[in-house]
């Protein structure tokens, strides 16, 4: 379908040029050439395509620019002037400055580059200049290293309304109007509307046409905000139309297993403990997924403490009942020791063998391990990524459990799921998902959420103080250690860095060790071999230790009830969410426990309102959304890594209001035409194809 030849202003673009097309690149546009198409390429543009999806970051609207009279010292401000002077200092310790005098009839103000080489012929007096950046004081108002885009460029000059691209070194605004100017020439005629008309009038979105003109060369802010909306709206509903359709694909049919009230009654009857609610609610929909006979995917979030392994062990359990295998693959060692510690004995009561794969398994052991699973002789194995390696078979494998599953790609996931013919899927993560990356990156999956903890569960108390308090806090450890209590000391490194002046976890292990004795102290890290590590972590359950000072590696699902306080070392230099499964180790039990934060006195302004937030709330769910929403979903779970789409143009951290609609409008359409024949969504299923085109793995496996 091509839509009707523009109309009004978007006429001037639309003299075609015959030889290009969507996919050329932009290097053969005018004035691009070889050099400035590297450049462009940093920016990920390669073809006129994606030099039209180069959304900007932002627009300054020559109106609401404050003039330089009205710039306040120690506020970000930003204008646009002429250059008065230019010149280069030389200075004895800092190199060369580039340094210019800018003026916009109300007032002048000092701009300086440091270390700026590349600027030094830059700048020409009488050019006009935008800046941006937060004003200080030397000799008169002055900006240092601030932004800037220099505004002239013939008949590219802007208008009213500034666009703000992510430019590189090397690439100026002008370069991008002018390329972006040619690429609407040509590519307008030969774009067809990406949304279906309905979509389009439902939310008075502009055309496809319409949008890039608008969201490139805008008229007002109104116009590009609007073009964005649908731009974002488009790259959602893509991204959730591929989730609706494999939800629905992925249901393959799998072995039916059902609650035959044995082996499960008896392991129920042999906890110490009575399910929670929560727990008997979530069990319950596993079974359901289980006994359908297609495959169960289905994520269980909890926050930390709240019981999931339990469940997870149940369903395994249950597998088990039905005569086939089950598996559990943890992210680390330490974790998957730990499952298997926990449970062997109580599955081994029960008649279930079990055992444990990690890499730090003898390559003997392994080997017995291998054909003991491939005969069926292993009922439940823990593991952690070696449960994925191609030696390791399964006799009948019909249920994967994925614990902490944000630590894994989604390629690890789909190889695990490969090694059964199509077995059930539970994932497991005490990293509570903010409900907009759930939706955005799980959105195929079913999910059952812990809601409530265990019964008796004390608050935690968290408290972040400095350095001069050290002794303090010691004194307080030691009364709880004279209690009978346990304690982690956390560090954020194994070896001294002096670069980092980090606390190390050697160092402090020996200070420690002479400020508490006569405590038992142990050191446990990453680096240990497993045997060593098997048996510090026991003798620490036990309670033969009582301060284990470690690093990271006890970030999730380590467990030890009797453990009520964590001593963390530069918390500043963990996000929220990470303190968040740290302080989880604690308040595991009945009794009250704490979280001590020691923190260096000259930490940034951004690392103490974080701490201090992290002080205030317990609730891991709005710890997990304000974490997103300082550090953005890419950093939060490697979304990169995980190889999943990122989002060009939208963040769905920021858009969650775009990103529901989108969602909601997308699992709709799928719901009622499951295949995409009608022919009102032809547009959905060739754009799904264009758009998804080479990812097959995608859209098997997300
Ligand atoms: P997480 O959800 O963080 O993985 P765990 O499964 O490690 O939490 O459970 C935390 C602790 O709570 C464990 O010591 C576990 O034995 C205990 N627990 C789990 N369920 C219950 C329950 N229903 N009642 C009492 N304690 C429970
Ligand atoms: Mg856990």
């Amino acid at each position: 379908m091509m839509d009707e030849a523009p109309k009004g202003k978007f006429q001037k673009f639309s003299d075609k040029s015959p030889c290009y097309d969507l996919d050329s690149p932009i290097q053969y546009l005018k004035g691009v050439g070889p050099k400035r198409a590297y450049y462009f390429k940093k920016l990920g543009v390669e073809t006129i395509k994606d030099l039209l999806f180069l959304i900007p970051r932002r627009y300054l609207d020559r109106k609401n620019l404050s003039p330089i009279r009205a710039l306040k010292v120690g506020e970000e401000g930003t204008f646009i002037g002429k250059i008065l002077a230019t010149g280069i200092q030389k200075t004895l310790h800092r190199g060369e400055v580039v340094k210019i005098v800018v003026g916009d009839g109300t007032g002048i103000i000092n701009c300086s580059w440091f270390s700026r080489p590349d600027l030094k012929y830059r700048f020409r007096v009488n050019q006009e200049i935008v800046l941006s950046g937060p004003v200080s004081y030397y000799k008169g108002k002055a900006l240092v290293n601030p932004y800037y885009e220099i505004l002239e460029g013939g008949e590219e000059y802007c208008g009213e309304i500034i666009p703000i691209y992510p430019l590189t070194e090397n690439l100026s605004l002008w370069d991008v109007r002018r390329a972006m100017r040619q690429a609407l020439q040509i590519s307008l005629p030969l774009l067809s509307e990406t949304l279906p008309k309905r979509i389009l009038a439902n939310y008075s979105f502009p055309t496809i046409i319409e949008s890039l003109t608008a969201i490139h060369f805008p008229e007002t802010i109104e116009e590009a905000e609007k073009a964005r909306e649908r731009l974002v709206y488009e790259e959602f509903f893509y991204f959730e139309s591929l989730l609706a359709l494999n939800k629905r694909e992925k249901k393959g049919d799998a072995p039916i297993l059902l609650n035959k009230k044995d082996l499960t009654e008896r392991f129920l009857s042999s906890l110490p403990f009575s399910l929670t609610a929560s727990q008997v609610q979530v069990i319950k929909e596993i079974e359901e997924d289980l006994a359908k006979g297609k495959s169960m995917t289905r994520l269980l979030q909890g926050d930390v403490g709240s019981g999931k392994t339990v469940v997870g062990i149940y369903a395994m359990v249950l597998a088990c009942e039905n005569n086939t295998q089950a598996c559990l693959m943890a992210p680390t060692e330490i974790l998957a020791e730990q499952h298997f510690l926990n449970w062997q004995k109580r599955l081994e009561d029960i008649g279930i063998k079990s055992a444990l794969l990690t890499g730090s398994v003898k390559k003997r052991e392994k080997e017995k391990i291998y054909k003991l699973l491939k005969d069926g002789r292993i009922d439940i194995i823990f593991g952690t990524h070696a449960l994925i390696e191609e030696d390791c078979q399964f006799k009948n494998l019909s249920l994967v459990i994925v614990d902490e599953q944000h630590r894994f790609g989604v390629m690890q996931r789909a190889k695990l799921l490969t090694k059964g013919s199509s077995p059930h899927f539970l994932v497991m993560t005490a990293t509570p998902i903010p409900r907009t990356l759930s939706l955005t990156l799980y959105g195929d999956l079913d999910i059952s959420t812990l809601k409530e903890k265990p019964p008796g569960r004390k608050k935690i108390i968290t408290r972040l103080t400095t350095e001069e308090n050290r002794f303090k806090v010691y004194e307080f450890i030691r009364n709880k250690l004279k209690e009978g209590k346990q304690v982690y000391i956390l560090c954020p490194l194994i070896e001294e860095s002096e670069k980092l002046d980090l606390a190390s976890a050697k160092k402090t292990y020996e200070e420690v060790k002479e400020v508490f004795s006569p405590f038992k102290v142990a050191l446990l890290h990453g680096r240990m071999k497993s045997e060593e590590r098997i048996k510090e972590m026991e003798e620490f359950r036990k309670g033969a230790i009582q301060i284990l000072v470690t690093t990271t590696v006890i970030e999730v699902g380590v467990d030890v009830p009797n453990a009520t306080i964590i001593l963390i070392e530069h918390p500043e230099r963990f996000g929220l969410a990470q303190l968040h499964q740290l302080r989880g180790r604690v308040g595991r039990g009945e009794e009250l426990s704490y979280c001590i934060l020691i923190a260096p006195k000259d930490m940034s302004d951004e690392a103490r309102a974080r701490l201090s937030y992290f002080e205030k709330y317990e609730d891991g769910f709005l710890l997990a959304e304000k974490d997103l929403e300082i550090r953005g979903p890419g950093q939060f779970f490697g979304v990169r890594q995980h190889g999943l789409p990122d989002f060009k143009i939208g963040d769905p951290s920021k858009e969650k209001e775009i990103l529901f609609k989108a969602r909601e409008d997308a699992f709709a359409i799928i719901e009622d035409d499951p295949n995409l024949e009608k022919e009102e969504n032809r547009v959905i299923k060739e754009n799904l194809q264009k758009r998804f085109f080479g990812r097959e793995d995608l859209i098997k496996i997300i």
